[in-house]
C-alpha cells in the first residue's frame, strides 16, 4: 500500500488543469438519454455557450468526444484536399505535432522554422504568402498558446499579414491551451477554424474538443476532398441544429461543460484573462529572482497559462520534477522533445488563485534547495510583490456579465 499523502495534490501541469468541485459535481449526475427530450437543452446550451467562449456570433461550434488531437484532424480534413499546401509555423512541440499530422494525412505542410522561444512571426508569414502568387497555400496553421514553451502567437497580426498579402488562405488556430485562459477572439481576429480542448483553460477533465468554424471555412468544406467520416462537420451540424449529436456524445462531460461556461460567465472573460496574465507575470518574477531563464524570450508574448523554465546547465529538469512531486506533492510539466529534461513547465491555468500560485511557487523554491539546484532565494517574495502591485479583478467582476443569465447557476453550489 502506498503512503497516504495529506492535503490536496497540486496539479500544476499546463493541462489537464485541476477540475473545480462545481464541475465535478455537475459531471457526477446520472447519464441521461442523449436522444431524449431533456438532452436537447444540454446540447444547445453547450453549443451556444461555446460560441460565447470563442467570442463568435458569425461562426459555428462543433463539439467532439475526443482529445484536442481529434479536433486538429477535424480542422484539416473538413477544409482541405489531399496534396494541398499548408503553411505552418514552428513555435514548438505542438506545432511540430500538428505538422506531422498534416503530413500523415497527405497534405503538404511547409514549416517556417522558429527557435521555440517566441510566438509565430507574422512578418515571415506575410513574406511567404506574398511569394505564393499562384495561391498554392490553402491554409495558414498556427498555435496560439504553444504549451511546450509558454509563448503566445499574435493571431490578429497574422490575420493582418494574410490580408496585407491579399492571400485567400484559411487561418487555422490551435487554441487548445489558450481558450478561456488568454484572450482569444474568433470573429474579431478573422480566424477561420479554431481548435480547442476541454482539459486546459476550460477546467474540465480531458475528453472533449472543439472546432469553431467561420462561414468561409464552411464554404471551403463543401469542396474539400479529404475523406472524413467521424469528423464530418455536416453530420454534426445537421444534428446540432436541434441540440443533438450524430453519435453518442460525452453526455456527462457536457454537463460539466455547461457548468464551466456558467463559471466563466459569472467571472467574466476579461477578468479570467486578467487573472491569468497577472499570475504569469508573478511566476516570471519568481523564475527570474531564482536566477533562471523563462523559455519565451519575446517580451509581450509570454503566456498567462503556463511558464516554461530553463533548468540551469548540468541539472536534470526531470530529476527536479521528481523532487517536487515526492516532497511537495506538486506535479510540474516536463520538457517536450528537444526541451526534454532541460525545461520544466509551471501550469497556472484554469481554476486558480493567488494563494494556489504562491503555494506552487513556494513548493518549487523549497524543492530547488532540496534537490541542491543552485539558485537565489526570494522568488516567492518577488511573486508576492507583483501580486501586491497588480491588483486583482475589479469589483465589478463579481457581478455576472449581462447575457450570462442563461448560464447562471445557483451561487450556493460554489
Ligand atoms: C494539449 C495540447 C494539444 C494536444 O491536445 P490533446 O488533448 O492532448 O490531444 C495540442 N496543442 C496544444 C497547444 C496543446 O496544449
Amino acid at each position: 500500500m502506498t503512503q497516504r499523502k495529506a492535503g490536496r495534490h497540486f496539479l500544476q501541469i499546463p493541462g489537464p488543469s485541476a477540475v473545480p468541485d462545481r464541475i465535478l459535481r455537475a459531471i457526477s449526475h446520472q447519464t441521461i438519454d442523449h436522444r431524449g427530450p431533456d438532452f436537447a437543452e444540454v446540447g444547445r446550451g453547450a453549443l451556444k455557450g461555446m460560441k460565447w467562449v470563442f467570442q463568435t456570433t458569425a461562426g459555428e461550434v462543433v463539439i467532439y468526444p475526443a482529445s484536442g488531437t481529434g479536433a486538429w484532424e477535424a480542422a484539416l480534413v473538413n477544409t482541405l484536399s489531399e496534396g494541398d499546401r499548408v503553411l505552418m509555423y514552428e513555435t514548438g512541440h505542438f506545432a511540430a505535432l500538428w505538422r506531422k499530422m498534416a503530413e500523415r494525412l497527405g497534405l503538404e505542410p511547409e514549416f517556417l522554422s522558429g527557435d521555440w522561444r517566441s510566438g509565430a512571426d507574422a512578418d515571415a508569414i506575410e513574406a511567404r504568402l506574398r511569394d505564393d502568387r499562384g495561391h498554392a497555400i490553402k491554409a495558414v496553421c498556427v498555435v496560439h498558446n504553444e504549451t511546450s514553451t509558454g509563448s503566445v502567437s499574435p493571431i490578429a497580426a497574422i490575420r493582418n499579414a494574410i490580408d496585407a498579402a491579399k492571400h485567400p488562405a484559411l487561418l487555422m488556430v490551435d487554441t487548445i491551451s489558450g481558450l478561456a485562459a488568454i484572450d482569444f477572439r474568433f470573429d474579431a481576429w478573422g480566424v477561420d477554424v479554431a481548435v480547442s480542448g476541454s482539459q486546459k483553460g476550460l477546467m474540465l477533465p480531458p475528453g472533449l474538443s472543439f472546432n469553431a468554424v467561420s462561414p468561409k471555412a464552411l464554404a471551403a468544406s463543401r469542396h474539400a476532398g479529404m475523406r472524413r467520416s467521424y469528423w464530418d462537420w455536416d453530420d454534426m451540424r445537421n444534428s446540432n441544429t436541434n441540440g443533438y449529436f450524430p453519435y453518442t456524445p460525452a453526455t456527462n462531460m457536457l454537463f460539466g461543460l455547461n457548468e464551466a461556461i456558467a463559471m466563466l460567465q459569472e467571472e467574466g472573460l476579461d477578468t479570467v484573462f486578467a487573472r491569468h496574465a497577472r499570475h504569469g507575470a508573478a511566476t516570471r518574477a519568481a523564475v527570474r529572482a531564482w536566477g533562471f531563464q523563462v523559455v519565451c524570450q519575446q517580451q509581450g508574448q509570454e503566456s498567462g497559462a503556463l511558464t516554461a523554465v530553463m533548468m540551469p546547465e548540468g541539472h536534470s529538469a526531470d530529476a527536479f520534477r521528481a523532487t517536487t512531486l515526492q516532497h511537495f506533492d506538486i506535479s510540474l510539466g516536463n520538457g517536450l522533445s528537444k526541451l526534454a529534461d532541460r525545461v520544466f513547465r509551471i501550469g497556472h491555468l484554469g481554476d486558480f488563485n493567488d494563494a494556489m500560485l504562491l503555494g506552487t511557487l513556494s513548493g518549487i523554491e523549497m524543492a530547488l534547495a532540496k534537490a541542491e539546484v543552485p539558485h537565489e532565494t526570494g522568488g516567492v517574495a518577488a511573486a508576492m510583490a507583483v501580486l501586491r502591485q497588480e491588483t486583482a479583478a475589479p469589483a465589478a467582476a463579481v457581478q455576472p456579465r449581462s447575457g450570462a443569465a442563461d448560464g447562471a447557476q445557483d451561487q450556493r453550489r460554489r
